[in-house]
């Protein structure tokens, strides 16, 4: 396992550079992702099949939604996620000023 001290001090900083050390990769996508609760492989899934565990208002927010194949957890594109794009395009331009 490799280790690098970080030297920045906000979040998104740490993460640029921890991607740049590391060379990693920024691409956010749901499709073949692992669930953050149980490691499960993430797949899409129809509105319909999924109405009765997420919120009418959710449901009405967001056309497309995933779901865990192990536990079942259902994952939309809302403020978490919204958030998670947000550090990513931030890290992005850092990177591209170093
Ligand atoms: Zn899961």
């Amino acid at each position: 396992m490799r280790a690098k001290l970080l030297q920045e001090n906000s979040f998104s900083e740490q993460f640029a550079e921890v991607v740049a050390g590391f060379g990693l990769d920024l691409r956010i996508t749901p499709d073949g992702s692992r669930c953050p609760a149980c490691n499960g492989l993430i797949r899409r899934v129809e509105k319909e099949k999924i109405s009765d565990k997420v919120s009418a208002n959710t449901l009405d927010s967001y056309d497309y939604f995933w779901i865990c194949s192990n536990c079942g957890q259902v994952y939309w594109m809302g403020r978490m996620w919204r958030s998670m794009i947000r550090i990513v395009e931030e890290v992005k331009e850092r990177l591209k000023k170093n």
